[in-house]
């Protein structure tokens, strides 16, 4: 069932006044009540939301044109308005697996953002009709990233690099408003053109406020940091922090990079290749490099494990990518700088 679970719980605001570090599961008092602010502004949103949803079916408002793609929880949709033309995206939750709650959350994340150039810009329009709550935001009309990354070999490096500075961007004023993104993939990624000049962050129904309690719900995927892994900090989980979506960026790199994932899961007793990262982060030698590392510079070295540091408070943040931009970050010598283009359905080693 999609939606934010009433059961999850942040930091008690008490501790912030009274407690040391550790009693906040690491966070500072100042970061923890950034998240306590997120949530409260969240909260009053949804209030005000729930009052205007506009109810009606989908039909008598919209004409549908095209589906643009189906999640784990709902389906998006290319429509346009039935008066004026405009052409929209539509997420259509179906009642069965998603509640008001959860839906309210994800629409009002969306539009809390603001505007942003690399975040599908919220409409501000809820509709509630009998199976289901949809909710309206701008078209991207050419796809998700994974249908752009080659298997075993990734983005050209230009489009790799633009859209990690890009996404880094995004990252970076989601985590300024207290909040953490918590589902970076390449199918959250859409593309704005052809040559993969722009993307836009979408999906926020993972988003949460900085300093929520959480334990991991199923089998830890590549993009999933180690600190969520372990044994929780405090007894109802890890209080969430934007080091996860800094993991989450520095797997994303690797994968634009060499169109391969750099593990399966963050532990080392469970996956050699992770196991075999973690060795060549302690020794530092060259001889220890991980075969699926071949093939990237010193500078891309770097960069990914400053975001790959698997203690989240020396891992460097996201906007540590800027930094690197417009050096070389991979060593193969001749690689094309168009962007592939995807075939209708296509899916390569990373979906
Ligand atoms: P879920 O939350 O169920 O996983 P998503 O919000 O990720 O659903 O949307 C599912 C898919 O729909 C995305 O992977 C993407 O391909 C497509 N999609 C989502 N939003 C848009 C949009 N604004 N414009 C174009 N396509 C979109």
């Amino acid at each position: 069932m999609r939606g934010k679970p009433s059961e999850e719980k942040q930091v008690e605001m008490g501790a912030a006044e009274n407690g040391t570090e550790e009693d906040l599961g690491g966070l500072t008092a100042e970061e923890l009540r950034q998240g306590q602010e997120a949530a409260l502004t969240l909260e009053d949103m949804m209030a005000l939301s729930a009052q205007t949803l506009v109810r009606a079916e989908v039909d008598e408002l919209y004409q549908q044109v095209r589906p643009l793609g189906q999640g784990r929880f709902g389906r998006v949709l290319l429509v346009t308005h039935r008066q004026k033309g405009t052409a929209l995206a539509l997420k259509q939750l179906p009642k069965a697996s998603t509640t008001l709650r959860g839906f309210l959350y994800e629409f009002c994340v969306g539009l809390s953002l603001g505007s942003h150039s690399a975040i599908v810009e919220a409409y501000g329009i809820g509709v509630e009709s009998a199976d289901s709550y949809s909710f309206l935001t701008e078209p991207v009309l050419h796809g998700d990233l994974i249908a752009l990354i080659q298997p075993k070999v990734g983005l050209p490096q230009p489009a790799a690099q633009r859209c990690v500075a890009q996404l880094a961007s995004a990252l970076e004023h989601i985590h300024s408003l207290g909040l953490v993104y918590r589902d970076l993939k390449p199918e959250n990624v859409l593309v704005c053109d052809p040559a993969c000049r722009r993307v836009k962050l979408t999906d926020f129904g993972h988003t949460r406020p900085r300093g929520t309690l959480l334990r991991l719900a199923g089998p830890p995927i590549p993009y999933t940091a180690p600190e969520l892994c372990g044994p929780p900090p405090l007894p109802e989980g890890l209080p969430i922090q934007p080091a996860l979506d800094a993991w989450a960026l520095g797997v994303l790199l690797f994968c634009l990079l060499t169109g391969y994932f750099p593990w399966d899961q963050p532990l080392a007793e469970a996956d050699p290749f992770y196991e075999d990262f973690v060795i060549w982060q302690a020794s530092g030698q060259p001889r220890d490099r991980p075969r699926p590392w071949f093939g990237l510079t010193p500078v891309a070295d770097t960069l990914l494990w400053g975001l790959l540091d698997p203690h989240p408070r020396r891992r460097s943040p996201v906007s540590s990518v800027r930094d690197y931009l417009g050096q070389p970050w991979r060593q193969r010598e001749g690689e094309a700088e168009e962007v592939p283009q995807a075939d209708e359905g296509d899916e390569g080693d990373l979906a």
